[in-house]
């Protein structure tokens, strides 16, 4: 007999129901009035956190599942509830995976929990290295960390923007040079604790889509913090610094890390919208009447339809093997966590435009939430790595060629 197989057990199951029933419960019926209000939505988040969803518990059970499929299931299901709202009670894990990604177990202990806090005093926190003039391009980050020996502190000075939960968390992890002649070799990632002085919220963005999730820009003006907050400590830093001036090979990247580890849940969190306007669209071919007949019986709408379920399911099983090879340590030989991404990014985009096409001018009208789905699902062809730096990192790992 083989051990092999493609179900979820029977506690994927349980949390995967116990997330779904939330979804249609509560962050589905919420859905269009915080689109519209384009805030975040507090109550939901309060909501999340008094049942346990949102909590250093649930996340941390998420990420101990020994086959890496819980974070991925949980952030599909969230996201087939709403997108923005689930981006708003998940976005914290981006600052979480940045802390986990390169601190030490002491700072883990230390700043993981206050990430979450508790349901009477919830925090966010954020994972901050985009900046005005360095998007896809991480290795030209302009927001400096001077290093202050006779204080112990690092001062930082910049500006980051398009940053989840930028200026409301509590915690911001930040990713500033130290040397910027060493490129992304002389970066290193910061805790921003609360109330640091220095540190606020630029402008708010409106967006596209998932506007239920704060986007802005973080401003640094000679925000100090102390030595203990680099992530990874000094030593560590001093010893990649080194090894980058005197020409020997690069380890891990820290802006880097944390990406490779999180794409597999982005690309779930498309995979989630992809399924929300696929079941609309299925149930509403099956009603609707034209020429006599429900739409589906026409093999253009079905067909479609086929499409659409074909392209979400294989999407998932991208997602769902990158998450495993993530968590058992398998190497991204032919960078499956960005196919992974960038497959469900694109499927998304696709499938919910094809919705909009069975659903006709019911699809364009914000009377019906595919339009929404639409717009949320554009994202994820952009956020975590464009599609193009997907397809880069996929090109680069297949050939062993620097692809430019
Ligand atoms: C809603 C939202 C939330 C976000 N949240 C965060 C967050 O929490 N933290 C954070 O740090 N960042 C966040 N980002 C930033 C996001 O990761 C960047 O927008 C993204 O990496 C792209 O960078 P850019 O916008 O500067 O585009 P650019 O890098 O300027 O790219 C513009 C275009 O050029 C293409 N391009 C660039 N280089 C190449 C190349 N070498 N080959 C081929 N094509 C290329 C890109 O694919 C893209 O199509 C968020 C963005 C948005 C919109």
């Amino acid at each position: 007999m083989s051990d092999f197989s493609l179900e979820l057990n029977e506690d994927q199951l349980q949390v995967q129901k116990w997330v779904h029933d939330f979804a249609e419960a509560t962050v589905r019926p919420a859905a269009h009035e915080w689109d519209e209000r384009e805030e975040t939505p507090w109550p939901l988040i309060e909501e999340a956190a008094r049942i346990g969803l949102y909590s250093l518990d649930f996340v941390s059970s998420c990420f101990d599942d020994p086959t890496g499929l819980l974070m991925p299931i949980v952030n599909e299901e969230l996201c087939w509830g709403d997108a923005g709202i689930a981006l708003s009670i998940f976005g914290s894990t981006l600052g979480v995976a940045g802390i986990l990604a390169n601190g030490t177990p002491e700072q883990i202990a230390e700043w993981v929990p206050q990430c979450f806090g508790t349901p009477d005093d919830i925090k966010l926190a954020a994972f901050a290295v985009s900046e005005p003039d360095a998007g896809s391009d991480v290795s030209s980050l302009r927001t400096r960390a001077a290093y202050d020996q006779a204080t112990d502190t690092w001062v930082l000075n910049g500006t980051k923007t398009w940053i989840t939960n930028g200026g409301i968390a509590d915690v911001h992890v930040v990713v500033a040079s130290v040397d910027p002649e060493l490129g992304a070799r002389g970066q290193a990632s910061f805790v921003v604790p609360p109330g640091t002085p220095g540190i606020r919220q630029g402008q708010k963005f409106k967006k596209m889509g998932i506007r239920a999730s704060h986007t802005a820009e973080v401003i640094l003006e000679d925000c100090r913090v102390p030595g203990s907050c680099l992530l990874g400590g000094k030593e560590k830093l001093d010893e990649r610094m080194a090894r980058a001036r005197e020409g020997k090979p690069a380890k891990v990247q820290a802006a880097m890390a944390t990406f490779e580890a999180t794409r597999p849940a982005v690309g779930a969190q498309a995979v989630g919208i992809a399924r929300a306007a696929y079941e609309f669209a299925l149930d509403y071919a099956k009603e609707r009447v034209q020429f006599g007949r429900p739409i589906i019986e026409n093999q253009g709408i079905a067909f479609k339809l086929a499409d659409m379920k074909t392209r979400i399911d294989a999407a998932r099983l991208l997602c769902h093997r990158a998450a495993w090879m993530g968590r058992t340590g398998k190497a991204f030989a032919s960078g499956e966590g960005s196919m992974s991404k960038l497959f469900a990014g694109e499927t998304a985009v696709w499938v919910t435009e094809q919705a909009i096409q069975v659903l006709g001018g019911y699809g364009y009208v914000r009377d019906y939430p595919v339009e929404r789905w639409h717009r949320d699902s554009k994202i994820y062809t952009i956020f975590e790595g464009t599609s193009e730096i997907q397809r880069l990192v996929i090109a680069r790992a297949i050939s062993g060629m620097h692809i430019q």
